[in-house]
């Protein structure tokens, strides 16, 4: 990399006009912005910002031309009046000959009457101006109501600019690398708040126009582009009270929703301290804005100074908010905040390593939480939501490595997806397990002061990780990090670890060989890269057997390894139990691998599983039994016949960590049997399954809350309700009507919050249409942004046909008043129902031209829709539905990676293979089940 971007740098400054890479050339770097901005609201007709930039430059290499970046949307004013280089701190004018803009990578290059000379500093000035948009992306604007105010339609500005929209809004060098210092100045009406990264110096009236202000704001610290952050709003502001610490905490927020910021601005500046004290280094910013946007397509922005939300992220009102809502708040704030130190403090040199900030805050994030909020079980909670779903997700052939090169800036969106977020937190996680909990600390803080304020790879972290283990003694004196992890982030999939025991000689042999979840099916086989002919992965293994079980011992006992050719090389175990013990690898499933161990040890954990003893297994490891199994028997490396005996253990079981696991993957095979005749003998096993733990945590009852973990409690209702257990459906109508004869259903909701969900939904699915005009009321009335959402996907419950279209045509009509953030959490809602998969899928092959338009060709949404029809598709029938469309729109879609297109047909296949070869199979068992 490194030398190819020296030739394009020589080549720039040669051969100007045929720049053609999509890295800036290094020859020239910013080192300080002086942005001023002037945004009119006023006019909602004519939304739009003017600017001008000072951006002084340091010459690293002579050239006589400058390129930088400005978006499509972005003008900039010609001619030399308005277009100005000068030799730093003289008056020097040099004239810049001529413009050109570069579309394919957003380039502006300048082209000058001489040569910049190496070693000097020049200050290019420029004005623009552009419209402010409404794609939530880059400077745009967002509307909203507020009762509050009662002045109808109003309107605000905020910036997104993560990963390349900065060059939106102003001209800039907008790579991550190019950290500068900013002097950020805002022009606006006084009625408005200006807010920016840093604090307001000072606010000076506008001269040339009457009531209007400039707020002029402290200097930034030096920091990338996509961190830059400003906003003009009549937001209220929440202060954060007894906040000890050195930074001011504000929360902003429309007027009436004010109260709802009390429980973030609490909360905020704790997490905050949190981190300070497990990380060592303190938030370096005098002050923390967090600003609850009304439109907003992420879950919140992690702005250098002002964190940006989604309302759903940041309201919580005590009598209307779930605790999963709270639990949501909390997460989503806490990973905004590891943010400030891993990606805002030290950034990732270029995007191919995005999962070192993402990772990072997702994981960070749960240590925080569980060291604060211990009864929520975040670390447990981790392992589901990322561990879990990590060896889903990247068990198909179609996945790719988490350490992704990238060029265009569509390509950089792509990689905001499960595999930098949940697969970036299971590999930290798992460093942390294998160099232990003192080296992982120490290492990450030498890490963060060494780079602070400068940008890294992934091997700076390598090398300051393997630096503390080796200290602490952690691994192994011939084991670097970097040799372990880039088996884990160069190469995609994860691994599948086979343990076979030899009873007599009390050893095992450990072989691995990748995961995939269609085996047989070779026509994803053709376009194998090289590396993955041979996959391997350095392993940490962790193990105990049955008498000596110690449920903390995590760290690695033995390293599965790889030789200097990449070939896997088997482990012996030895000194094992006799062949009356079970053995579990996988310690609270430390590291992301599958295992599958021989049928005899199978049986012997299942027996203990079975007894009275079967909470000595750690609950992490039950769940990830009860996952390997259910995932292995789907792929058919083992029987349902013992799959479903292990599985069935869980009646007893009244840990959540196992049922979430098991109902997970039930899932997969509940969308497909569903259409098949053999879905009554499903429910009635379910039925029996569900009955119990149903009853022990108080079913549908209000007061079962404050007993039992509620996540817990909504998971198995939600099951029951949906497979119709009498006593949850019953129940859940008789919330619902004492909700819908309430004079004032909007002030009153007699639905206790915890099982709203699930009331809505089951009250949707089995209610008509005045059932639905109802829920949708209350949604309109509703100011609480997770009440709505709750509300807009029940509404994707109901299984009248027509309703169903109803809603996808209000959703998508080109003046919606359902906000564009909320269109997919509906099209989702719709689509996993049996009458809404045809419904959804049919609009979506129907509708195509008005979904580009409505997503601005946007092939990132629509693949993403895509992937929820092909998650939902069962049979022969739809997988060709669904493959002729997608070949008949290539040219469209094909402008995102066609890998996504390939994974969404990998799905939709998987499903059809199951549903031809293993259901008969599965069918079969649950009938003997269901005999006993
Ligand atoms: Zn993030």
């Amino acid at each position: 990399m490194r030398i190819l971007m020296l030739l394009s740098a020589v080549f720039a400054t040669f051969c100007n006009a045929s720049y053609d890479y999509y890295r800036l050339p290094r020859s020239i770097k910013p080192q300080h912005y002086n942005l001023r901005i002037m945004t009119h609201l006023e006019n909602p007709k004519r939304l739009i910002f003017t600017g001008d930039v000072e951006i002084m430059l340091r010459i690293f290499q002579s050239t006589n031309n400058i390129t930088l970046h400005a978006g499509p949307g972005l003008n900039i004013a010609e001619g030399s009046t308005r277009l100005q280089l000068t030799k730093y701190h003289c008056h020097e004018l040099i004239e810049i000959k001529s413009m050109q803009r570069h579309s394919k990578y957003d380039f502006v290059i300048l082209h000058l009457d001489q040569y910049l000379q190496r070693g000097q500093r020049y200050t290019l000035r420029l004005r623009f101006w552009s419209r402010l948009g409404h794609s939530m992306a880059g400077y745009y604007a967002s509307s909203y109501l507020d009762n509050a105010d009662d002045c109808g339609q109003q309107f605000m500005s905020v910036t997104q600019f993560e990963p390349a929209d900065a060059r939106t809004a102003f001209p800039c060098f907008d790579e991550p690398d190019f950290k500068a210092t900013f002097n950020i100045t805002l022009g606006h009406h006084s009625k408005y708040n200006a807010l920016s990264n840093m604090p307001v110096l000072e606010r000076i009236p506008i001269c040339e126009r009457q009531n209007w202000l400039w707020s002029i704001f402290k200097q930034t610290e030096l920091m990338s582009t996509y961190l830059v952050a400003y906003s003009i709003n009549n937001f209220h502001g929440y202060a954060s009270q007894n906040y000890k610490g050195h930074v001011r905490f504000t929360t902003w927020a429309r007027a009436s929703a004010i109260e709802q910021c009390r429980y973030a601005s609490e909360l905020g500046p704790r997490i905050m301290s949190q981190f300070e004290k497990m990380i060592g280094i303190e938030y370096t910013l005098p002050k923390m804005d967090q600003l609850a946007v009304p439109d907003f397509s992420a879950g919140a922005m992690e702005n250098w100074g002002l964190i940006t939300y989604r309302e759903a992220s940041l309201f919580y009102a005590e009598d209307a908010s779930s605790h999963l809502d709270k639990q949501h708040i909390a997460t989503i704030i806490a990973h905004e905040l590891a943010h400030q130190w891993f990606g805002n403090l030290v950034t990732m040199e270029w995007w191919n390593d995005l999962w070192l900030n993402e990772g990072f805050a997702t994981y960070m994030a749960t240590l925080a939480m569980e060291k604060m909020c211990c009864q929520w079980h975040a670390y447990k909670e981790d392992m589901l939501d990322n561990v879990l779903a990590v060896l889903n997700t990247d068990a198909y052939f179609n996945t790719r490595p988490i350490h992704q090169a990238v060029s265009r800036a569509s390509q950089i969106s792509e990689l905001f997806d499960a595999i930098t977020y949940r697969k970036g937190a299971v590999l930290i996680r798992m460093m942390h397990m294998f160099i232990g909990d003192v080296a992982f600390h120490s290492g990450l803080h030498c890490y963060l002061s060494k780079h602070a304020y400068d940008n890294t790879r992934q091997a700076d972290l390598w090398l300051a990780l393997t630096e503390a283990a080796h200290e602490y003694d952690s691994i192994p004196l011939d084991l670097q990090v970097q040799t372990v992890m880039d088996t884990w982030t160069l190469q995609k999939g994860i691994p599948l670890v086979q343990v076979k025991r030899h009873y007599l000689k009390k050893s095992a042999t450990i072989t691995q060989q990748r995961f995939l979840i269609i085996q047989e099916d070779d026509s994803y086989n053709q376009a194998e890269e090289h590396l993955d002919e041979n996959p391997c992965w350095f392993v940490p293994i962790s193990y105990a057997t049955q008498c000596t079980y110690n449920s903390i011992a995590t760290e690695p006992r033995a390293w599965l390894r790889c030789t200097a050719q990449h070939e896997p090389v088997p482990l012996l175990l030895q000194n094992l139990s006799g062949d009356d013990e079970w053995l579990i690898l996988n310690i609270q499933v430390a590291a992301p691998y599958r295992i599958n161990y021989d049928t005899d040890n199978w049986e012997l954990i299942s027996k203990t599983l079975h007894s009275s003893e079967y909470y000595r297994i750690h609950d992490m490891n039950r769940a990830q039994l009860l996952d390997d199994a259910l995932a292995l028997a789907w792929s058919g490396l083992m029987t349902y016949e013992l799959t479903l005996e292990l599985l069935t253990y869980v009646k007893q079981d009244s840990a959540y960590i196992p049922w979430r696991a098991a109902l997970d993957q039930l899932n997969s095979i509940y969308r497909i049997i569903r259409y098949t005749d053999d879905f009554e003998e499903f429910q009635h096993f379910m039925h029996h399954l569900l009955s119990p733990i149903y009853c022990y945590l108080d079913g549908m009852q209000k007061y079962g809350d404050n007993r039992h973990h509620v996540a817990h409690k909504t998971l198995i209702a939600k099951w029951a309700c949906h497979l119709s257990l009498r006593d949850c459906v019953e129940r859940a109508l008789k919330y619902y009507h004492r909700w819908f004869i309430c004079s004032q259903p909007d002030s009153m909701n007699p639905v206790p919050v915890n099982l709203r969900s699930v009331v809505y939904c089951t009250a949707m699915q089995h209610g008509d249409g005045e059932d639905w005009n109802f829920l949708w009321h209350r949604y309109r009335n509703s100011s609480l942004a997770s009440e709505q959402r709750l509300i807009l996907f029940a509404l994707g419950c109901t299984e009248k046909v027509f309703l169903l279209q109803r809603y996808l045509r209000i959703v998508y009509h080109e003046q919606s008043f359902i906000r564009k953030q909320d269109a997919s959490l509906i099209f989702g809602a719709i689509v996993r129902s049996e009458v809404g998969f045809g419904v959804a899928r049919d609009f979506y092959f129907q509708n195509f031209k008005l979904l580009q338009k409505y997503y601005n060709a946007n092939t990132h949404e629509l693949i993403a829709l895509l992937n929820l029809i092909a998650q939902h598709s069962s049979s022969l029938e739809d997988y060709k539905q669904l493959k002729t469309f997608i070949d008949g729109h290539q040219l469209v879609l094909k402008q995102s990676s066609s890998r996504s297109l390939l994974r969404a047909l990998e799905q939709a296949k998987a499903n059809v293979l199951w549903r031809q070869h293993k259901l008969p199979e599965f069918a079969r068992q649950l009938a003997m089940c269901n005999c006993d």
